[in-house]
């Protein structure tokens, strides 16, 4: 873990951000090691890793990809999904925490750079999405999510995230900014560009943790 590097981050974040540390891939002991740094949310993208790593004196943001039948194993543990990229998804988290008693947090995942390989809905699809998705009890709709384009030029990046803070600046006039309240982007080579347009969430993994390995 690059202990000066997050220091020298949060020294730098507006109070009003909230830092996701994106501990997938990485071990317990690096957790707790950030975790004594100051982070207090983590981000994992797979169920499986999200209950190994599970600890109920931090926070867990589901920031991947979520299968509807991995579901009820992740309901009990998030504190948020970041990922809600579908009905079906999200009638089935309404199923799972009615089971529980539990109201779920959501983000609406966009795919904002219409990447065929991503997952999200399309801006456009998104408001009446969002509306849907707030007819459900125990979905909490917050706000939205977006992974910026890969290995896109700054200007693509920057157009990208513009539509975002655009897209939030409308749901939150129309649902107010109490309910619709964060705009989840930007990650370790792109978060100073998504600070710069409206990003309130950052969720940085190699920056804090180094770089991944798929491998273990
Ligand atoms: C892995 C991941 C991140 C963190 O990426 P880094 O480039 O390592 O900071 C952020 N968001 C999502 C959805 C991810 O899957």
């Amino acid at each position: 873990m690059d202990k000066k590097k997050l220091q020298e981050i949060q020294k730098h974040l507006p109070d009003h951000v909230t830092l996701i540390a994106v501990s997938k891939t990485h071990t317990k002991e690096e957790i707790d090691e950030a975790y004594a740094c100051g982070c207090r949310v983590f981000g994992e993208n797979k169920v499986q890793e999200l209950k190994e790593k599970y600890d109920d004196r931090y926070q867990w943001h589901m920031i991947g990809h979520l299968q509807r039948n991995k579901v009820k194993d992740v309901v009990p543990l998030a504190d948020m999904i970041q990922s809600l990229d579908s009905l079906r998804l999200a009638e089935e988290i309404e199923k799972q925490c009615a089971k529980i008693d539990k109201i779920m947090p959501v983000l609406i995942e966009v795919n904002i750079s219409r990447e065929a390989n991503k997952t999200g809905v399309y801006m456009e699809e998104c408001p009446a999405f969002v509306k849907q998705c707030m007819q459900y009890k125990h979905l909490d709709v917050q706000g939205l999510m977006c992974v910026g384009p890969l290995d896109a030029d700054r200007d693509r990046i920057e157009e990208c995230f513009e539509r975002m803070n655009i897209l939030f600046h409308k749901l939150q006039s129309e649902y107010g900014s109490e309910q619709i309240r964060y705009l989840s982007m930007g990650m370790s080579d792109d978060y100073p560009i998504a600070l710069k347009h409206g990003s309130n969430m950052i969720r940085l993994g190699t920056v804090i943790f180094g770089k991944r390995n798929y491998s273990i």
